[in-house]
């Protein structure tokens, strides 16, 4: 018997339990990933409808005592309430049945209201006990992996030595050949004919050869350099297995046996994670060993991430980098692997995510922990850019170029997003890989640099009429800067001199911008203010009244220029996100407050003449 390591597969997949936050009304507020991808376009609902009519009324019920209850608060956390074992639906409309649920007291409030809860597992007979087993061999693999050692195997039926080493939960064979002939390749490579090797070789073979039940066998050689080596056999025949013989393999002449990635220096000092030459020799090493298996190639950068450097301190910021890393690890698991590629700049590579969705649930479920994580003080968000194996390619310059296409529109289209790369929406990649992550970034840059030049340039020689008059200027501005809406008003507030895209009409009043509490708003400062606002969310706290009126308004995000003559506001022009979570890129913001400016200015001057 030989095991082929090489195809073991490794998707197993996590345990199917889940923990989540529930409220009276049977919505779920924070669960785990399961949960999400199990219910998907179902999330929403409230966790009664996604069961059996009775159950679903008896778990109603329980929550709706415990939430009502005023000494609810009082109660230890931890305090069973209810337990049902139910179905529940799923989002295409299959059932789970043999769900143990569980309804659970806690501490946790969501503005200031209690909530409960809700702990359920799949109890499935059969299918849950198969999935243990897998779980269990692959924690098994993963533990091994911890460890540094490099296994042996020995099979007397084939003669085939394998020395084979588990990296990541995955297994690297690192020598696979007749054991005679390995045992010569060494001997050729290292010691010429040193009669004593010899000798101390033939007893390890012959150990091996006659299936010893307890082998700890050392060979000692000088190399033909002149350096002392030992490599060590301990462990023994495997009952059961007549023809195998196992253990581990230690020796002093690693480096030479091992790929660079299983070495210690592979490892980022600050995060332990893998670093970039070693993360690509991994991936090459991979590839082929997927035998076509959907994986993931996922390049990630952290948003502003010199803002949090600037304002906390850079000590601060290493704790952050530690804390993306941790989530990073612990969410791909041993689905995949994380690598940092220094700097704000990390990987993973995942072989255990069979589907576009599974991969956007765990993405939406990282970036919200990590949004939660510093909440108060700021939010911590990353742009992703993903390339797909084998779809996108299957060599690794590619992938990395697709990934990192896609990485740097997310930065541009505003961050806090993953973009998985699609041709056909994102275009092609340059040739050369090497080039491509500045090219692409400079180029939408570029590109957008070239609209405001053309647009700077029609403004100065035609005047504001050319933004009036030009329904197509009005729109490209809105297409690069991917906004819902823009509108300039001029001196009489009740005349928009211009507008385009929807609900832009009640947004803004010129006589409301003097009056105007922009609490919360970043002032980008100079003498016609602009104020940005990159999301709405940002003043709930800050500017009520405004979050209010925007939110009636469905204004997302938006950029207001604000052209004053004395303290009187002249003119003001809005570049708005409507119903959306928007950040802009500060390159963005400067671009649409050179045009806000400048369509202000022009705005005073053809009013004045
Ligand atoms: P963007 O949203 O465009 O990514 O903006 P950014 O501010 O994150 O910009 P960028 O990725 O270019 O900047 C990364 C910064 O991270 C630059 C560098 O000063 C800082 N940095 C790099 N390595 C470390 C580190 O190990 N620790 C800390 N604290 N800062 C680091
Ligand atoms: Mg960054």
């Amino acid at each position: 018997m030989r095991l082929d390591r090489k195809n073991e597969s490794n998707n197993f997949s996590p345990p199917v339990m889940v923990n989540a936050l529930i409220r009276k009304d049977g919505t779920i507020t924070s669960a785990g990933e399961w949960h999400y991808t199990f219910v998907d376009k179902n999330s929403a609902l409230p966790l009664y409808d996604l069961m059996p009519l009775e159950d679903g009324n008896i778990l109603a019920a329980a929550v709706q005592k415990a939430l009502s209850d005023p000494d609810y608060s009082k109660r230890p956390s931890g305090e069973v309430i209810l337990e049902l074992v139910t179905e529940l639906n799923n989002h295409n409309g299959g059932v789970c049945s043999g769900i143990y649920l569980s309804l659970i007291s806690t501490n946790e409030t969501e503005n200031g209201l209690p909530l409960g809860r809700i702990c359920y597992s799949d109890m499935a007979g059969f299918a849950g006990a198969m999935e243990s087993d897998r779980l269990k061999i692959s924690k098994y693999r993963y533990f091994m992996s911890m460890r540094s050692d490099i296994y042996f195997e020995y099979n007397s039926e084939t003669n085939g030595l394998v020395l084979y080493k588990y990296f990541n939960g995955n297994c690297f064979v690192l020598t696979d050949s007749d054991l005679d002939e390995y045992i010569s390749s060494v001997q050729e490579k290292h010691i010429g004919s040193n009669p004593a090797y010899r000798e101390e070789m033939d007893t390890l073979i012959s150990a091996l050869k006659n299936r010893q039940r307890n082998i700890s066998h050392t060979v000692q050689y000088s190399t033909a350099e002149g350096y002392k080596r030992t490599s060590k056999f301990i462990g023994g025949a495997l009952q059961g297995h007549e023809s195998i013989v196992a253990g581990i393999y230690i020796s002093n002449n690693r480096a030479s046996d091992e790929p660079y990635y299983m070495t210690p220096a592979a490892r980022d000092a600050g995060t332990g994670l893998l670093n970039k030459r070693a993360v690509t020799e991994y991936i090459i090493d991979m590839l082929p060993t997927l035998g076509g298996r959907t994986s993931w190639l996922i390049m990630i950068d952290i948003d502003d991430f010199k803002n949090i450097n600037d304002n906390y301190g850079h000590a601060f910021g290493d704790e952050v980098i530690a804390y993306v890393a941790d989530s990073l690890m612990s969410i791909v698991g041993n689905r995949g692997f994380v690598g940092r590629f220094g700097g704000d700049e990390f990987m993973a590579f995942t072989y255990g995510i069979p589907s576009r969705e599974a991969l956007k649930n765990m993405l939406k479920v990282l970036c919200k922990s990590l949004a939660l994580k510093y909440d108060g003080r700021f939010k911590l968000t990353l742009s992703i850019g993903v390339s797909s194996f084998p779809v996108d390619g299957s060599a690794i310059d590619t992938l990395f170029a697709k990934a990192d296409k896609a990485l740097y529109i997310a930065k541009e289209k505003g961050k806090n997003r993953h973009i998985i790369y699609d041709e056909k929406l994102h275009g092609g990649i340059g040739g050369n890989y090497m080039e491509s992550q500045a090219v692409s970034y400079a180029l939408s840059r570029e590109k957008k640099r070239e609209f405001i030049t053309s647009l700077v340039l029609g403004l100065s020689q035609k005047g504001i009429d050319y933004l009036f008059r030009n329904k197509n200027v009005q729109r490209d501005i809105r297409t690069v800067f991917d906004l819902d809406g823009i509108t300039v008003i001029g001196e009489n507030p009740a005349e928009v001199l211009c507008s385009d895209g929807k609900y832009v009409l009640e947004n803004i009043r010129r006589e409301d911008a003097v009056a105007y509490d922009f609490t919360g708003f970043t002032h980008m400062g100079g003498d016609d203010h602009t104020y940005v606002l990159n999301n709405t969310e940002s003043i709930k706290e800050s500017n009520p009244m405004m979050y209010d009126r925007f939110k009636n308004l469905e204004v997302g995000a938006c950029v207001v220029c604000v052209t004053f003559s004395g303290d009187a506001a002249c003119a003001v022009m809005t570049f708005d996100v409507f119903n959306k979570t928007r950040k802009w890129s500060q390159s963005d913001i400067d671009m649409m407050s050179i045009i806000g400016n400048l369509a202000g200015a022009l705005v005073v001057k053809s009013e004045n003449r």
